[in-house]
């Protein structure tokens, strides 16, 4: 299956370094930086998984959780928050939204791509990361 992988994220520094971790590991990114762009390109380039920041100018990410949740193309493709958010609730809501998993921001380098992989699709080959 494709290693292609869509980071919906606004802040650039934060994007770089999505990028840069996951291309290292072999994967391919598509990048958007706001949220409807981000369902454009989920539809345009069927990801293997979307990695999606909660705060995001206009459309947020609750609101693209659900926009990506009514495409039934994308009905088996993970959604993964990768957040600073942090109140309580937050991760609650942003499950409740369609989110499988939850990353806290600040990125750990060490370990972000394992987080990642966890909540890969059961087709995902664990075994090719
Ligand atoms: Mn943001």
């Amino acid at each position: 299956m494709n290693r292609r992988l869509l980071v919906i994220e606004d802040n650039e520094q934060n994007m770089y370094l999505m990028q840069f971790l996951l291309e290292k590991k072999g994967f391919e990114v598509v990048g958007a930086d706001d949220g409807a762009r981000g369902v454009e390109a989920a539809l345009a380039c069927d990801p293997l998984a979307i990695l999606l920041d909660i705060q995001l100018p206009g459309m947020d990410g609750y609101a693209v959780a659900a926009a990506l949740r009514k495409q039934a193309t994308l009905a088996a493709t993970p959604i993964i928050a990768v957040t600073s958010y942090a109140m309580v609730g937050d991760r609650e809501r942003i499950l409740a939204a369609g989110a499988v998993g939850y990353i806290e921001k600040p990125i750990n380098p060490e370990t972000f791509v394992a987080e990642i992989i966890q909540y890969f699709p059961p087709r995902w080959d664990k075994a090719e990361a």
